[in-house]
């Protein structure tokens, strides 16, 4: 069984990412942040869009459901903490819950912080999860409804996720990223060559991701709360996983 996975640039900086099922012939858009874009790469790839897989209730992330839905008839899954603010929802989901795509099966993995709802979608057999606006490349999600500690709950369940899993993002916001994550941890050489490898890319007019687990966990400051020269950088020796990515959090939101 084969997983194509087509991931393509919407709006300014989001991604529209697509997946197909060969065999079943069933194809996901994992949100619907334009419809326009969506539509055409439908089109080019000659795929019919059978449903929409939701992260969370940000109009950026679902602007497009009710007119692909009438479009193509697709089923729209969201998560069941915030459907009620999600446009068109057929089916909710939580943490823990199980469903197939064609023949693969999808975990439903509930990443609260920067919305109340918001979740991520694994799907085992294909090594791959689409973590939206929780995890990014060598950042994460600003904390709009949930408090600091719930963010790093939400980024530590993805962070167990298997080193070779494949991470699929909502935003290509990695260049500005990399530019804070080098404040927090200039010494890190992996990120030095991440950083200077993502301004060639981005020179090229290039996408940054997807990234994967075993990428984001050396070169990640937000998953990084245990190192010790980011704890002595900070002043944070002896505090709390949650405390030092609070921190983190903090100086972004300020950078
Ligand atoms: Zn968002
Ligand atoms: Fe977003």
């Amino acid at each position: 069984m084969v997983l194509k996975i087509e991931q393509f640039t919407c709006r300014s900086d989001n991604f529209g990412v697509l997946i197909h099922d060969t065999e079943a012939n069933v194809t996901a858009s994992i949100d619907a942040p334009e419809f326009q874009p969506i539509v055409d790469k439908l089109a080019e790839l000659g795929w019919d869009l059978t449903e929409i897989l939701v992260t969370h209730h940000h109009e950026d992330h679902v602007e497009a459901n009710l007119t692909l839905k009438t479009a193509y008839g697709c089923s729209i899954t969201a998560p069941a903490g915030e459907a009620s603010k999600i446009p068109g929802v057929d089916r909710t989901v939580k943490q823990g819950d199980t469903f197939l795509f064609g023949s693969f099966e999808v975990q439903v993995i509930e990443t609260p912080g920067h919305t109340l709802g918001h979740i991520a979608y694994y799907l085992p057999a294909a090594r791959v999860a689409f973590v939206a606006d929780t995890l990014f490349a060598l950042g994460c999600g600003r904390v709009f409804e949930g408090t600091p500690e719930m963010m790093w709950e939400s980024l530590s369940k993805l962070a167990a996720l298997p080193d070779d899993t494949t991470i699929y993002c909502g935003h290509e916001y990695t260049q500005a990223n990399a530019k804070f994550a080098l404040t927090i941890e200039p010494e890190n050489a992996e990120l030095v060559a991440r950083a200077a490898e993502i301004d060639r890319l981005r020179g090229e007019g290039r996408p940054t991701l997807p990234t994967t687990i075993a990428i984001e966990k050396a070169t990640n400051p937000f998953l990084r709360v245990d190192a010790p020269a980011i704890r002595k950088r900070l002043g944070l020796e002896d505090a709390s996983q949650a405390a030092v990515f609070a921190e983190i959090r903090k100086r972004k939101d300020n950078f």
